[in-house]
């Protein structure tokens, strides 16, 4: 089996080199999927991972535009249109100045297989720009979001892939690009989703991944008999994903002690409460400040200077920031200080050592694609609600996010529960996210 995992992985990396994020996601998938496939006849001998991990469409473009000086600054956008076996390629998009072709791919990779899990009819798809909005101002925002969107306009559509936010896209942005969809087609559709309540959102959109995140961490520790009240939650990031995970965290009765940025972490002993993350949101969403502006206001808490939070004693650990930010080191740091569950709000946040001292250690660990899910489901939902032109309520869609993040929790039961009964979720995501694709693969032909 290692040798037909290794002549498949050689054959991805010749034709993806200088890839490294897209051949981690892919290999960490290879090695739980080649096994299962080569145990069904179904699918054996059909290629089909081999067709799934070359993306059915990467669109890469200009985006020209002027900044506040004057200056014509230029930046490249990408879209990659991974998979639409299941449904209209869907997918965030991320400006963020490290963004490229690797990580795009990776992230719409993941994608594939998360959408299939949250048993929403959606394909894959991401992208974005190597576009930094830090420090720039909303005209400025406005004006590349207008131009990114002059282009991409071409290749959405409501039936056809619907982007929506990532890293750098918050209401804000998905706003800015509404706009100038609607007046590029001269349409109002539900082109893209995390859209203002006002004009096609859902609730419970901006919440949807951090809480999906802490309801499929509370899963795992029933498994276990055991819940989240009482225990020492680790947050890293202070975006959309984390800023949620920490609230749903802390009213299920969790006390969470850290938040970050890409300038480090603030440990806060006596646990973030409603009000602290009041104070977090109107820093990070209004203000567009530093995380290290927490100890301002609340001066008992620490800041380490460019250092994550996985040092620091917890029972929990939700990474919610971005890609490898857990290495190997650091997973054994966790392990060693007691903590018993990981949930990742982010995609990909554990390094492949670092996955393997969780599973060694017998912990409970879930991958992205699984834990942070609830995102994406709840976009389908805003989807729905957008096609049927009706707004379900709060309470209606929480329900309905809950019940997929239970649903994505029994799959990786299903297909990932070992004979000594530990459940090895990577396992149990990758497979049940291929079975749904792949038999649809199969019914639709070479295509
Ligand atoms: P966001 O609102 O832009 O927040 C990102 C947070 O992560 C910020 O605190 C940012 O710090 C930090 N961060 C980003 N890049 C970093 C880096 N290289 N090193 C250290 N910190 C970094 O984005 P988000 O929507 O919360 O997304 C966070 C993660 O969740 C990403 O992996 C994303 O793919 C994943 N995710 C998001 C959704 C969603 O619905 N939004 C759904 C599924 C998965 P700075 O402010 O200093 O940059």
């Amino acid at each position: 089996m290692e040798s037909k995992i290794k002549g498949f992985m050689d054959l991805v990396k010749q034709r993806n080199q200088n890839e490294p994020e897209f051949l981690q996601a892919v290999q960490e998938v290879a090695e739980t999927v080649i096994p299962y496939i080569a145990s069904k006849e179904i699918y054996n001998g059909k290629n089909i991972l081999l067709r799934m991990v070359e993306p059915e469409r990467v669109l890469m473009f200009r985006v020209p535009w002027i900044d506040d000086t004057g200056e014509i600054v230029v930046n490249r956008g990408f879209r990659i249109e991974m998979n639409s076996a299941i449904g209209p390629y869907k997918g965030g998009l991320r400006f963020h100045p490290s963004v490229n072709l690797s990580i795009l791919k990776f992230l719409a990779f993941e994608q594939v297989f998360k959408n299939a899990l949250t048993t929403l009819p959606m394909g894959g798809g991401k992208g974005g720009a190597d576009f930094d909005p830090k420090g720039k101002s909303d005209r400025e925002i406005m004006r590349f979001c207008q131009s990114f969107m002059s282009e991409l306009f071409r290749h959405i559509g409501p039936n056809t892939d619907i982007p929506a936010g990532d890293i750098g896209v918050g209401g804000r942005e998905i706003g800015y690009l509404f706009g100038m969809y609607k007046k590029l087609r001269n349409e109002f559709t539900g082109v893209l989703t995390g859209k203002g309540m006002s004009w096609g959102g859902s609730l419970i959109r901006p919440e949807a991944t951090g809480y999906g995140t802490v309801y499929f961490a509370q899963s795992m520790l029933e498994t276990k008999g055991d819940t989240l009240k009482g225990k020492t939650v680790a947050v890293s990031g202070s975006g959309n994903v984390a800023q949620y995970a920490c609230e749903k965290a802390f009213q299920m009765g969790a006390k969470v002690v850290t938040l970050s940025d890409s300038s480090g972490f603030i440990y806060d002993e006596d646990g973030i409460d409603a009000e602290k993350l009041a104070y977090v949101m109107e820093l990070k969403n209004e203000k567009r400040a530093r995380i290290s502006e927490y100890l301002t206001k609340y001066p008992s808490a620490k800041f380490f200077k460019s250092q994550r939070p996985w040092s620091v004693k917890c029972d929990v650990a939700m990474p919610c920031a971005t890609q490898n930010e857990v290495s190997t080191e650091e997973a054994k740091t966790l392990l060693k200080n007691g903590c018993i569950a990981i949930s990742e709000g982010a995609n990909m946040p554990s390094e492949p050592g670092a996955i393997e001292a969780f599973q060694e250690a017998k912990i409970l660990y879930a991958p992205g694609k699984a834990s942070n899910a609830g995102g994406v489901a709840t976009s389908g939902l805003e989807m729905s609600q957008n096609s049927l032109r009706i707004v379900w309520t709060r309470e209606e869609v929480d329900e309905r996010l809950q019940r997929i993040m239970s649903k994505i929790h029994n799959s990786c039961i299903k297909y990932g529960k070992q004979d000594d009964g530990y459940i090895d979720y990577v396992r149990g995501a990758n497979i049940a996210g291929f079975v749904k694709v792949a038999d649809a693969m199969l019914a639709q032909g070479v295509v």
